[in-house]
């Protein structure tokens, strides 16, 4: 018999950033796209992030939205082990990564699926998107192991 006095135990909403302006280009990209996606130079053909107008390689403002390999390895990370976001603390603790991508720039992804123990520098990963919303999309790093 259910208790009709015993208040829901609450919930929270994870908080959805709204991007503006050319973050907001990278957020449509990947959504639609369902893939990450960094800027790449139209004019020297290299690969940059986060976004920014002109490319720091060659000074050009031409440049588009592509979907890269999300193949990288991780170059840094943060165990986290405490969150003032109540909607958070389900998952902790857990690890924020620093991906180097092959394509060369580098993101900052949640690492989903692994104990921070188990977690080392240079493990291989691969970044997925999901979006939250039809204007953002957030980073999801998959563990796969090491050399
Ligand atoms: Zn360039």
């Amino acid at each position: 018999m259910t208790d009709t006095n015993s208040p829901e135990p609450k919930t929270y909403k994870k908080y959805v950033p709204k991007p503006e302006g050319m973050n907001l280009e990278l957020h449509l990209a990947a959504v639609s796209t369902g893939l990450l996606n960094v800027q790449h130079c139209l004019d020297c053909d290299t690969y940059r992030h986060p976004p920014r107008w002109y490319c720091p390689n060659c000074h050009s403002g031409n440049y588009e939205f592509v979907p890269v390999s999300g193949r990288g390895e991780i170059y840094s990370m943060a165990i986290n082990h405490f969150t003032i976001d109540r909607a958070w603390i389900d998952e902790l603790p857990y690890v924020t990564a620093v991906v180097q991508l092959e394509e060369g720039p580098r993101i900052v992804g949640d690492l989903k699926g692994a104990a921070p123990e188990d977690v080392e520098l240079g493990d291989k990963v691969q970044v997925h998107v999901e979006a939250r919303g039809e204007e953002f999309s957030y980073l999801v790093v998959e563990l796969l192991g090491r050399d």
